[in-house]
């Protein structure tokens, strides 16, 4: 039986203690209808895992004892993807999958084929839980970063330094997305690359990212919806550069801190 997963703030951990309030505690109680001595696991979004035990279940919250810590192991190579914002819950698709495949960091950004205007600010308060929720679902202890969306021309220009940066261009006739991971030495540990809007990136977007040291790439002869293009770029990105490999066993010692208490 898998281990139970559960969303908790850092400030409900205290020393080995743990108390779980909220829907977390009502989906333990009462959905899941666990017990007092069953094993669970912590999430607290900064990155830590914490195997635990439940002691109580009272009412309105949960006690468990912390009986150990684990994080998870740095990525190959870190990819940063830039999204053109899309229309509707395709948005929270990409969220959702770019998590799942391991992206280090997401960009929306505004595109002159796609959307111009802000989104309504309590979008990114809804994103982070869109993405909390992948992150407990597939066991994976760091978050990826979300940023606000901005201008592509802003992404492009100021990103820090990377050693691959990708448009994904349906137009691209010369250049294969396999000869270009061919021609990356073994080294490539990071990676920006831009997936554009359902209206597609203009000539003069594709130009300057071209300006910005951005390789257009093609993923074939089939023209790709928005959401099909960026989960086939990121799987084949992060199969290619390692990040889809299991953690072998010597290195899940390395990913695991020592127990808190013999529990
Ligand atoms: N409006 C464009 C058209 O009809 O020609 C289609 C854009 S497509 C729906 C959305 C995005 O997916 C594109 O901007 C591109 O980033 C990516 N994409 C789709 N098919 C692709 C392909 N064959 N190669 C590279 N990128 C592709």
């Amino acid at each position: 039986m898998s281990l139970r997963r559960f969303f908790i703030h850092p400030s409900d951990i205290t020393g080995e203690t743990a108390q779980l309030t909220g829907p977390e505690a009502h989906h333990l109680r009462t959905v899941l209808r666990l017990n007092s001595g069953d094993p669970i696991t912590f999430f607290d979004g900064t990155g830590a895992r914490y195997q635990a035990r439940i002691e109580r279940i009272l009412k309105d919250r949960v006690t468990a004892t912390i009986l150990g810590q684990t994080r998870d192991l740095p990525p190959k190579a870190r990819l940063h993807l830039g999204q053109a914002l899309l229309k509707g819950q395709k948005m929270d698709f990409i969220l959702q999958k770019a998590t799942e495949l391991g992206v280090d960091a997401i960009s929306p950004f505004y595109s002159e084929h796609g959307i111009h205007k802000q989104p309504k600010d309590t979008q990114m308060d809804r994103w982070q839980r869109i993405v909390l929720e992948a992150c407990k679902q597939c066991d994976r202890a760091t978050p990826p970063e979300i940023h606000a969306p901005r201008e592509l021309t802003e992404l492009m220009a100021v990103p820090p330094p990377y050693d691959a940066r990708l448009i994904f261009w349906e137009h691209e006739t010369q250049q294969t997305l396999n000869e270009f991971l061919a021609g990356q030495s073994k080294d490539c540990r990071s990676v920006l690359f831009l997936l554009g809007p359902e209206g597609g990136f203009s000539e003069a977007e594709v130009a300057c990212a071209q300006k910005n040291g951005f390789t257009p790439v093609s993923l074939g002869p089939r023209i790709l919806r928005a959401e099909t293009a960026t989960l086939a770029a990121t799987a084949i990105l992060q199969f290619t550069l390692g990040n889809l490999d299991p953690v072998l066993p010597d290195d899940q010692e390395k990913s695991s801190c020592e127990p808190l208490s013999n529990g």
